[in-house]
């Protein structure tokens, strides 16, 4: 079973999509992190992003795995490494490489035909796994999303200008829209969830309630 979570940053994807896991005894993938693993490499190696032969190449060598709250790329853990501005930024260029996109969705799809998943990201009920049992496109309003990504990187112990923040959010949603390969956008059958007046648990709710609806084989969630 795929239950494929997708939106703007912000919107509480990861939260989300970890406790629904959790709650399922689903696996939980987060693509973006793999889209930061090769942002990471390539930055790390001084590839231009905009030789996309290279960087196709550089996708395909690249060793992803992802395990409960971590992941590694090439073996070395990156989990930390990846979630500086720098490569957030760097992420949302890679991902509008064609030869990139194949290279991940190869591997998201290898890891959700052999396993139950919450998988989260931009594409994944439009282009991963259209046929997912369960679509939720997870959205908040602006000012929310911004509020929530400050509230994370100050418990990180690091600064940032709020107006800084909300500027490099909505570049990368305006890229990450935009772009002609696997946009962010919603599936016709996703289920639309404004998040910004609920709480963690009541979005988690709604979303558990959809998962229980579209179990039809007498298998019960709790
Ligand atoms: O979800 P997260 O913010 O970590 O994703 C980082 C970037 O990776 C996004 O801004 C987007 O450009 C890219 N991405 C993507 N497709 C996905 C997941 C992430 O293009 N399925």
């Amino acid at each position: 079973m795929v239950v494929a979570i997708d939106g703007p940053a912000g919107a509480g994807k990861s939260t989300i999509a970890r406790r629904l896991a959790d709650r399922l005894g689903f696996t939980y993938i987060d693509t973006g992190a793999m889209y930061r693993a090769v942002a990471l490499w390539a930055l790390r190696q001084g590839v231009d992003f905009a030789d996309h032969h290279r960087m196709e190449q550089l996708a395909l060598a690249s060793e992803i795995e992802l395990s409960p709250g971590r992941i590694r790329l090439n073996g070395e853990d990156v989990t930390e490494a990846i979630r500086t501005p720098e490569v957030s930024n760097g992420a949302s260029r890679v991902a509008v490489i064609p030869g990139v996109r194949r290279a991940m969705v190869a591997q998201q799809r290898a890891i959700g035909e052999k396993a139950s998943v919450v998988m989260e990201g931009r594409d994944i009920g439009t282009v991963v796994f259209p046929n997912a049992q369960v679509k939720i496109f997870l959205d908040a309003k602006p000012g929310e999303r911004v509020r929530r990504r400050l509230a994370e990187v100050r418990a990180k112990g690091d600064s940032v200008a709020e107006e800084q923040l909300a500027a490099q959010m909505s570049e990368r949603d305006q890229r990450d829209s935009t772009r002609a390969d696997a946009p962010l956008a919603q599936a016709p059958d996703a289920i639309y969830l404004d998040s910004t007046p609920l709480s963690i648990e009541g979005v988690e709710e709604a979303i558990l309630k959809i998962v229980r609806s579209r179990v039809t084989n007498g298998k019960e969630f709790h």
